[in-house]
């Protein structure tokens, strides 16, 4: 596993542009001609290697970001798609059919949650959702029909961590699929090292980090790839979550600074939870000892990217929580928005944004309590200058108490 370094086989993917550019030409066409129609017919049937037929198949921009990407996650091969549910999407009606059943991780991104458990059954797909952490719950659950086990990596917005290598053991003696959706670790965890066999992410979070466009892929062996792309019964060749070619090359720029910017996330988030713990606000990082998967995550983790940018915060009730945010908010020290991974911190309250699809006894159940605020914490330059602003803002509010804090 210390072998492997994802910043560098990405530094060392060179495309060069038509024109001898730096950066590769974008290919500016939805279809492509052939010199000879016997190329074309090959293409179809998928033996024309380095043939471009039309771009919901394949365009030269998405193989260069996919190719990027698989480098990052260490497979063979990937696809980009629209947004990350069209990449959930599409992997998960590749692999499952009607009679086929999944067990899901129960916290998972909110999106994700309702398309197991409302678009899917229609369809005759049924999920079990279990805390991840249980592995013993989890292997009691697996059917003769099951066909995949899905989780987050660390997951949305509870921060808890799965262990991948126990589930990818469960998977391999039952002969599952184990699906990661890796968004909220991009270098820090390895999937696949730690024995997945596919691995998702949603680029509109840190892989493009600018929030300018939403994106997603999978990664996974060719041949899965391969299938998934097949124009007769393809998931995405058929379901055509495609990018476009402009915005895969705005994202493989921004591919380029990950390593980067993820270091700068974590230090920062760290930096932050550390201080609010200290202060007695109920915070969870994973990069805190007091975090219940602080060591799952440190022996899975590559050390040097640091525990990710995201952490919560509970200020109690919604309407503290509101008061806050907008608060931050007026204060410059961030943006009160759903999403993650800008260089600006954004901060929601989950139950009522991106984890309002459960149902509000289920979010209960599962921690996600309505005064919870996601923090992705931003690339500030000053942390020590932001903790100092956020600490007045939660004094302010009464999130924080008085007699709790250092700075009067
Ligand atoms: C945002 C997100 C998704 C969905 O991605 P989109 O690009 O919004 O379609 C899936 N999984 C996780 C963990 C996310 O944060």
């Amino acid at each position: 596993m210390e072998d492997f370094n994802a910043a560098n086989e990405i530094q060392d993917l060179q495309y060069f542009g038509e024109f001898g550019g730096v950066n590769p030409s974008i290919s500016d066409s939805s279809t492509y001609t052939f010199l000879s129609a016997k190329t074309m017919f090959d293409t179809f049937e998928g033996n024309a290697e380095g043939c471009y037929l039309y771009s919901r198949h394949s365009s030269p921009m998405n193989l260069y970001l996919a190719q990027a990407l698989a480098k990052l996650e260490n497979t063979e091969a990937a696809n980009v798609t629209a947004s990350g549910m069209g990449a959930i999407t599409s992997v998960l009606l590749q692999i499952c059919k009607s009679g086929d059943h999944i067990i899901s991780s129960r916290t998972i991104y909110g999106g994700t949650y309702a398309f197991l458990k409302n678009f899917l059954p229609p369809f005759n797909i049924d999920t079990t959702f279990l805390d991840i952490n249980n592995i013993e719950a989890i292997e009691n659950a697996i059917k003769p029909n099951t066909k995949v086990i899905y989780c987050e990596s660390v997951s949305n917005p509870l921060l808890e961590v799965a262990d991948l290598r126990k589930l990818s053991e469960i998977c391999k003696k039952h002969n599952l699929k184990l699906i990661v959706d890796n968004t909220f670790s991009p270098l820090s965890i390895s999937p696949t090292l730690l024995g997945a066999d596919i691995v998702i992410h949603s680029l509109t979070k840190f892989i493009n980090g600018s929030s300018d466009t939403v994106g997603g892929v999978y990664c996974g062996s060719q041949e899965f790839i391969n299938d998934t792309k097949n124009v007769n019964n393809g998931a995405c060749m058929l379901l055509g979550p495609t990018m476009d070619s402009f915005r895969s090359a705005s994202i493989l720029k921004n591919l380029r600074t990950l390593h980067i910017r993820m270091k700068q996330h974590s230090y920062n988030a760290q930096y932050l939870a550390e201080r609010f713990e200290h202060d007695g606000l109920k915070v969870s990082y994973p990069g805190l000892p007091s975090h219940k998967n602080h060591e799952l995550m440190k022996s899975m983790m590559h050390e040097e990217y640091g525990f990710g940018g995201l952490m919560t915060l509970d200020a109690g009730t919604t309407d503290k929580a509101n008061e806050l945010m907008e608060l931050m908010q007026q204060e410059n020290l961030g943006y009160l928005a759903v999403s993650l991974g800008f260089y600006k911190t954004l901060f929601s309250c989950s139950g009522s944004s991106t984890s309002s699809e459960i149902p509000e006894e289920e979010r209960m159940a599962m921690g996600i309590s309505d005064g919870l605020i996601r923090f992705s914490i931003g690339l500030d330059h000053d942390i020590e200058r932001t903790y100092q602003k956020m600490k007045e803002c939660m004094v302010k509010t009464g999130v924080l108490h008085y007699e709790n804090t250092s700075i009067y």
